[in-house]
């Protein structure tokens, strides 16, 4: 069992995306948009997930560091996978591409067919030969020690077949185990390298509102019911109760608020809390907030709240 550096975690951005898709009403002329980009984040994640069971078979000495996003010359740079060796660096681009994917090595171009429609993808053989030449030039910037880069595109989904004009680099995660067997299992990498690499990311924290080019007005506000999550919660007293299911919870509003962050960023006023939260008491807002304990600064109307 290889050690993991830095293990995988669900994204910010995929948590931003799956807020804004909820919050977002389906007739908004950015929604489907939304949710293309939702579906899509989501199927790399569980891509990535799914060569979980291959990554076993991975040489015990070797270290794993999953989701790297690192400053390159330009701008980042991200890897899905980076395995560490004594003596490589495997760079692992993982693709959840469900159909056919076919090459064409004099254009450079490739496009996958599903129930018979064939569309173009971005090149992963580009995209694979940028992430080299960005870890190359990352390593040389750190005077760490330049060890030979190996690149492969992993195709996740079962059902995908690889047409044979694909470049080698291309596999599927069943041939993971093989492609495993050229590591040196012997020797243990250098600690110092990894420990920088995972110290080194930068996670992507963009603010989707302005992406999407979305007004804020435009998003649901309220309190979901966590029981039938569609449906807005009231507040009674003390208590937030769902007028669908009669579900009632006392901290219905930290997922709110959670979401808040998410869209807003983490810092929030009692203004900000009652129209979020579809409430009309100051004083209900104000205990809200206190029961959270959250970290506040100034005085009176001008508090800010900071939300973890
Ligand atoms: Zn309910």
């Amino acid at each position: 069992m290889p050690i993991t550096i830095k293990p995988r975690t669900k994204s910010t951005e995929l948590s931003k995306l799956e807020t804004l898709a909820r919050r977002l009403p389906a007739r908004h002329p950015s929604a489907p948009r939304i949710n293309d980009d939702l579906a899509q984040t989501r199927a790399g994640y569980h891509g990535e997930q799914s060569i979980e069971y291959y990554l076993h078979t991975a040489p015990a000495s070797a270290h794993l560091l999953h989701d790297l996003r690192l400053k390159g010359p330009h701008n980042y740079f991200q890897l899905d996978l980076l395995i560490i060796t004594a003596s490589t660096l495997h760079i692992i681009e993982i693709k959840n591409i469900a159909g056919t994917i076919h090459y064409d090595p004099r254009t450079g171009q490739a496009t996958r067919t599903l129930a018979g429609q064939t569309e173009r993808i971005r090149n992963p053989l580009h995209q694979i030969k940028r992430q080299h030449a960005a870890l190359s030039h990352w390593l040389s910037a750190r005077a760490h020690p330049q060890l030979p880069i190996h690149t492969t595109v992993i195709f996740t989904n079962p059902d995908t077949i690889l047409d044979t004009n694909c470049p080698a680099e291309f596999h599927q995660s069943e041939q993971l185990p093989e492609l495993f067997q050229h590591y040196d299992p012997d020797t243990v990498p250098h600690t110092e390298l990894s420990r920088d690499l995972a110290q080194s990311h930068k996670p992507l924290n963009r603010n989707l509102l302005e992406k999407y080019k979305i007004d804020r007005h435009a998003l649901t506000r309220g309190v979901y019911c966590a029981h039938c999550e569609s449906r807005l919660m009231q507040r009674q007293r003390y208590l937030w109760r769902c007028p669908s299911c009669a579900h009632t919870s006392r901290t219905a509003h930290h997922t709110a608020l959670n979401e808040y962050a998410l869209l807003f960023g983490n810092t929030i006023t009692n203004k900000q809390a009652r129209e979020f939260l579809n409430i009309r008491s100051r004083t209900t807002a104000r205990t809200l907030l206190r029961s959270m304990r959250l970290v506040h600064n100034g005085k009176q109307s001008n508090r800010v709240y900071y939300l973890k």
